[in-house]
């Protein structure tokens, strides 16, 4: 079955699917309601204060109205009422929202409440599906797909296939969670909403838990087969070579490396340390010592952009010491990629730098030795899991500025080695994150411009590309360039556009004449722009605090007095956002994130993975020990361990099989 053969479901609202993710069918299953409206629940309308996100069923009490202001502004406005209360919701440049309003039709909105005297008032609410039943699941759809499209999809696909996980009832009760063909079931069609909860949270716990297989299983060769030599001295020497001293951390790191290469244990090194604590020159610096020995390395990067500017410096490290460099990504012309497939095959190439391509089924390496994956937790671990497998046992280098919780840590990766980067190189640092009310949104304009006149560069990061609640950096360019920040260079740089725009996006902001670039999170690893010195950050409330202070480590890369500034609604700041303004240890963030909003954030997992996805069920301590307990019950089961094997190089996933009925 694929998305094809779902009835309703044409070609754009397939395009739209797929952006964001949902490729087949059983991406829609597991698409679990963001929430759920209960029918039955009275909602006392006085008693709410502004501000509460608000779900109600209502009545429409007036005929819709529908306004063109101007080119490119128009509104539609609806009138309704509930449990006696007059509630106005008004929609922007939504015209077909028109279309689903009828005098004395009823329909279910969810909002954020603003409060008159005499009547309620929601701007942009969602709109929610009618649908048979006391319990309504919310999903959280891209724009342009509805509700009731979402609830029909799921009701065919549920009814043409059948599920199977790799959890037993007996394990599942055990564990005391609801195996995934019934979770999904009954998160999809809750009988109740405490159970579809429990739902959404076995599925969660079900999901960690097969991640934590992969884990275990990825690592159970542990032998040594290459035989590292003594090159110290010629280690060292490129070190004295370097045109800055190696801090501390960074010494005892390659220390441990080498130590780890040397032993008679495959080595597995996590890491760690913050945004600009110099973790790339030490992966150079192990790189040059497995090829003194004679090995190759792969080094891997999770976007393209990163790639790319791992590759340049890798050239200028390289550049003196008779090694050469390759770099492999998706956009790689076929000339070019067969040549460095050569390269790699025959031996003479000895460090490939790249994405993810890396991992392609016909790259073949004469002696790949090391591996280095940077910022591992963008990657699933698969993709880790399959360019380590590559070279059958090579030894692992993964490297993190996202610090993962102890506790994460150790049933990820039971005996992996960490080793922390806790010095910057750079004195102190001198970013100053400070919270922007809206209401001060256009002095900080007036800062940014100021900044561009003279010639300093800014960052402005909105998380959404379409714009279902907030801002999105589409809407938010077009109405900069023409608004706030007119005569400006402002430039756009978001995940949908193609490599090579994207990359003609970054080099103008980098090296050419943008001074202002509307981004989503794609700026978030690595990038390295020495003239950007302000940030603002929309939608902070998304993004957990280590992603956040990774954004910010983006400014004031060469010491630079430089301010990030977080945007937030007039109300009240979240407590996190204010630990973030006054704190900037990125460990402490990565402990203080955990504790608050659960593992989601650290884990590689892609989609399903993470805590969004799953209903907002945030992955916290408990679950993590349930997974654990489910997890070794799993492994114990050799035929489950076959299964999960054989699928490891493909899609992660805890569906062990769908089958169509
Ligand atoms: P990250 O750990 O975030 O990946 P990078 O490896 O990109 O950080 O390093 C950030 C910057 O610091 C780079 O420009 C790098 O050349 C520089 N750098 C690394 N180590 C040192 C050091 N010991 N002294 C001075 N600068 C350093
Ligand atoms: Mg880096």
């Amino acid at each position: 079955m694929r998305l094809e053969d779902i009835k309703g479901l044409g070609t754009k609202r397939i395009e739209k699917l797929k952006a964001s993710g949902i490729t087949d069918p059983l991406d829609i299953l597991l698409l679990f309601p963001c929430d759920y409206f209960d029918r039955r629940a009275v909602i006392d309308w006085n008693a709410l204060p502004a501000g509460s996100n608000v779900i109600f069923e209502a009545e429409q009490v007036r005929s819709p109205v529908l306004r063109h202001i101007r080119r490119g502004l128009s509104y539609v406005k609806g009138e309704f009422e509930s449990f006696g209360t007059r509630v106005v919701c008004t929609w922007f440049n939504q015209d077909y929202v028109y279309r689903r309003l009828v005098l004395g039709g009823r329909i279910i909105v969810s909002g954020k409440l603003k409060k008159t005297t005499s009547y309620a008032e929601i701007s942009a609410p969602r709109i929610i599906a009618d649908r048979d039943g006391d319990i309504v699941p919310i999903y959280k759809l891209p724009d342009g797909l509805n509700q009731k499209l979402m609830s029909e999809a799921v009701r065919t696909v549920l009814g043409s296939v059948s599920l199977k996980g790799y959890v037993s009832e007996e394990a599942a009760a055990a564990i005391g969670i609801m195996p995934v063909d019934r979770a999904i079931k009954e998160a999809h069609f809750p009988t109740d909403i405490a159970l579809a909860r429990k739902a959404a949270r076995s599925a969660a716990v079900e999901n960690l838990a097969y991640t934590l297989c992969l884990y275990r299983l990825l690592k159970s060769d542990d032998k040594r087969t290459r035989n590292y030599a003594d090159h110290t001295k010629e280690l060292a020497r490129a070190i004295a070579d370097l045109p800055f001293e190696l801090t501390r951390d960074q010494r005892s790191a390659i220390e441990e490396i080498v130590r780890e290469l040397r032993s008679d244990e495959r080595m597995n090194i996590l890491l760690q340390g913050d945004v600009g604590s110099g973790k790339t020159i030490v992966a150079f610096l192990a790189a040059y010592y497995a090829a003194l020995c004679g090995y190759q390395t792969a080094l891997m990067a999770p976007t393209e952009i990163l790639a790319r500017q791992h590759y340049a410096k890798a050239r200028e490290f390289f550049a003196d010491k008779n090694i050469s460099v390759a770099c492999l990504t998706g956009s790689t012309n076929a000339k070019e990629r067969s040549a460095i497939l050569d390269g790699l095959s025959d031996g003479s190439i000895t460090v490939a730098v790249g994405t993810h391509a890396l991992t392609g089924k016909n790259v073949r390496f004469r002696d790949l030795g090391l591996t280095v994956t940077d910022e591992q937790h963008r990657f699933g671990v698969c993709q880790r899991g399959s360019l380590e497998n590559k070279a059958g046992n090579a030894d692992n280098l993964v490297m993190s500025a996202t610090p993962i919780p102890r506790t994460l840590a150790l049933s990820l990766y039971g005996k992996l080695k960490t080793a922390d980067l806790r010095q910057k190189p750079s004195s102190e640092s001198c970013i100053m994150t400070a919270i922007v009310p809206e209401s001060k949104l256009n002095a900080m304009y007036g800062y940014i411009a100021d900044k561009a006149r003279s010639r300093e560069k800014t960052y402005i990061v909105c998380p959404r590309i379409d714009s279902e609640d907030g801002i999105s950096a589409s809407a938010l360019y077009a109405e900069l360039s023409r608004g706030a920040l007119r005569g400006v260079k402002v430039g756009l740089l978001h995940g949908r556009m193609s490599a090579a725009e994207k990359e003609t996006a970054m080099n103008a902001f980098a090296f050419g004449d943008t001074s202002v670039l509307v981004c989503t999170t794609v700026v978030e690893v690595g990038i390295d722009v020495g003239a950007a010195t302000t940030m603002a950050i929309f939608g902070a409330d998304r993004l957990g605090l280590s992603q956040l202070h990774q954004l910010r480590g983006r400014i004031g890369r060469r010491g630079q007095k430089s301010y990030c500034f977080i945007v937030q609604g007039d109300g009240e700041v979240p407590e996190r956002l204010r630990f973030l303004c006054g704190c900037s240890d990125g460990f402490a963030l990565a402990e203080y994130d955990f504790d608050s909003r659960g593992a989601g954030d650290f884990l590689g997992t892609r989609q399903h993975g993470t805590a969004e996805t799953f209903a907002g069920v945030k992955i916290d301590a408990d679950m993590l020990r349930s997974a654990d307990k489910l997890s070794s019950l799993l492994l114990a089961d050799p035929d489950t361990v076959k299964a999960i094997a054989s699928k490891a190089d493909g899609r992660e996933e805890f569906i062990r099989s769908l089958s169509l009925n």
